[in-house]
């Protein structure tokens, strides 16, 4: 069977590091490829970031790759996160070789809860300059990502699972999510540690080492996943996962960095390394460590990019990672 890989490079680098990420994909797999569009620049054409025909082609999709979106972010991925059914918000943050990272020992999982929360989309303003927003956080959900993180550590080797929280203060939600996680490692016989995500934020900058995977809810897992990046060697580098109970969607952790679209020096690493995952989850695992292997030679030896101190195109780091493959 050949699976279909829906390509939505939308705007900025993600026109760049997409093509580049599909080239490395084209040199292992046998998908078939589909493209398709969205982002601000159809906006401006046609008045919506997200057609239609690009949702229901992620639904039909074995696997989405994505690459960025400008002000239409939101409009863009969290519909097509919805379209793919993804619950958990999978990003690796590791040191590599050759990188300069604040950090060189961190290799760090974040699975981030990525349904509800704060990022519930229940914001009101109920008064003149008086405004609310309803975090939900629910025992079904808490218990998939806690099972689904627990899974993850078990299946790739990482003894270290801790699980954020402000349940000192928010104590009705994310006592809810505490205690549906607890159970959850209870049932499992997991060992894992809690931390407050404020202090886990300075813990994993001063000793990254000491932790492996950490399970968080939804904005948690999306600022210490940021913080992780600074540790790690900058944003070019961390790629992710939107997976739910069958499709995917796999896409960078940066933006579309519009300071430097169009010059052809983006680091496609991250979307490469994303491409990996996707590979992974379609179960090509030695196609996934192969690219894995190139991406790493690469960082270790260059070519690299400017973000990386290098003065490499991306056309220059992508030929050298089909080169190693
Ligand atoms: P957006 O509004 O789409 O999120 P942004 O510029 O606010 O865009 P990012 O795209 O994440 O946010 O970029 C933040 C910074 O990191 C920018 O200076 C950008 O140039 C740099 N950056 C992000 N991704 C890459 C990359 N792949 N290669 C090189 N630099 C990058």
């Amino acid at each position: 069977m050949t699976e279909t890989v829906l390509v939505v490079p939308g705007d900025g680098i993600g026109q760049e590091v997409v093509p580049a990420a599909v080239e490395v994909l084209e040199a292992v797999a046998d998908f078939e490829f589909v493209e398709a569009d969205a982002g601000d620049h159809v906006k401006v054409e046609t008045g919506e970031a997200l057609p239609e025909e690009t949702y229901r082609r992620a639904t039909e999709a074995d696997a989405t790759l994505f690459g960025a979106a400008g002000e239409s972010a939101a409009d863009v991925i969290l519909p097509l996160r919805e379209a793919v059914g993804s619950f958990a918000n999978v990003r690796p943050a590791r040191a590599y070789p050759g990188v300069d990272a604040l950090r060189p020992e961190t290799d760090l999982v974040f699975v981030r809860e990525n349904t509800e929360g704060v990022y519930s989309g229940i914001e009101s303003e109920i008064a003149d300059g008086v405004t609310t927003l309803t975090r939900v956080i629910t025992d079904d959900a808490s218990r998939r990502i806690a099972d689904y993180g627990f899974e993850y550590a078990a299946e790739n080797g990482y003894d270290d699972v801790t699980v954020a929280h402000k349940a000192n203060v928010m104590r009705t939600t994310d006592g809810q999510f505490l205690e549906s996680v607890r159970s959850v490692g209870d049932e499992r016989g997991a060992e894992y540690d809690e931390a407050l995500m404020d202090a886990l934020a300075m813990l994993l900058l001063l000793r990254p080492e000491e932790y492996g995977v950490v399970i968080c809810p939804n904005l948690a897992g999306d600022m210490l996943s940021d913080l992780a990046a600074g540790l790690v060697g900058g944003l070019g580098l961390l790629p992710s996962a939107n997976v739910g109970p069958e499709n995917a969607l796999f896409e960078p952790v940066h933006g579309s960095a519009p300071d430097i679209a169009g010059e052809g020096v983006a680091n496609p690493a991250a979307t490469i390394l994303s491409a990996a995952m996707l590979l992974e989850h379609l179960e090509y695992a030695d196609e996934a460590a192969t690219v894995r292997e190139a991406v790493e030679s690469v960082l270790a030896d260059g070519p690299r990019t400017p973000d990386l101190g290098g003065s490499a195109s991306t056309e220059d780091v992508t030929a050298a990672v089909v080169d190693r493959l």
